[in-house]
């Protein structure tokens, strides 16, 4: 057996393997382990050549995550000003980012009105779960039920509710916006009760519990059997204070009017 031929056969195997990384770096670690006097031993040479194939599938894997995840923004819960929102709970918040409310199925309900960050934190809630290499899949309530729907149609509605199964967290963002028609409320029912004590579920709603009702039209039964499920085991955060929006409006608005005054 010549060098020659291990090497294209150790090549060969990287490939066969689907090592491609492993197989970049192997003749650069070779040299290494072959010229230096003290170069690279065996297991040095063998460690640090996996060790390059480990970081690529893990950074393609977390790649992949986060595509999946759907995320409509970058923002990370470190980018969010507490300061402006002086009343929501700080360390509550920083308990949730250590995730370990995913682990025993907790929900999280994010009650406020439309501009307090409600959306802000459920996206850096997947961030983060991204980060720790959780499956995570942001849906507003609107396409979830729009989703639901076409399955209804097209005959696909047991591998539609698989999906919504199968991600660690659920964010379902924007819940009371838009009533849902019966169908639709039906589709949000099945997807809360079929992850119920399995998988976590962050909603974002602008409406208080009191008037959930009204989001599921006339279907009271229907609100009360999501609720009790979705509560039963959860951390609902109300955000009651500014919108950030309008704070930077008028900002902009403060700052237009002292430009005014000050050129007059
Ligand atoms: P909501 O979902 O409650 O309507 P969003 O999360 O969409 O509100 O927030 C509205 C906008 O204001 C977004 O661009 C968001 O990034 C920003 N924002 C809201 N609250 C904060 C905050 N406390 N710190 C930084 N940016 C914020
Ligand atoms: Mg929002």
């Amino acid at each position: 057996m010549t060098p020659g031929s291990d090497y294209q056969r150790l090549r060969s195997h990287l490939a066969f393997l689907r090592m491609t990384a492993a197989a970049e770096a192997l003749p650069g670690l070779l040299d290494q382990a072959d010229t230096h006097t003290g170069g690279l031993g065996h297991q040095a040479f063998l460690e640090q050549l996996l060790a390059v194939e480990v970081t690529a599938v893990e950074e393609r894997r977390k790649a992949s995550l986060a595509r999946f995840a759907s995320l409509p923004s970058p923002f990370t819960l470190a980018d969010f000003d507490f300061a402006a929102q002086p009343r929501l709970d700080r360390n509550l918040i920083a308990e949730l980012a250590t995730l370990r409310f995913v682990d025993d199925a907790t929900n999280i309900l994010l009650i406020g009105p439309p501009g307090v960050g409600k959306t802000m934190i459920a996206v850096g809630l997947g961030h983060a779960a991204v980060a720790a290499g959780m499956r995570v899949y942001y849906t507003t309530a609107a396409d979830l039920v729009a989703r639901c729907h076409r399955a209804a149609l097209e005959g696909r509605w047991a591998t539609t509710m698989r999906f919504y199964a199968g991600p660690r967290l659920l964010i379902v963002d924007e819940v009371g916006y838009l009533p849902l028609p019966a169908e639709g409320a039906s589709a949000l029912f099945q997807v809360v009760s079929q992850r119920y004590l399995k998988g976590s579920i962050v909603m974002t709603t602008n409406l208080g519990i009191a008037s959930w009702g009204k989001v599921f039209g006339e279907d009271q039964m229907v609100a009360a059997a999501l609720l009790d499920r979705l509560l039963h085991r959860s951390v609902v955060v109300n955000i009651d204070g500014q919108s950030y929006r309008m704070r930077s409006h008028r900002a902009r608005a403060e700052a237009a009017r002292k430009a005014v005054a000050a050129g007059a």
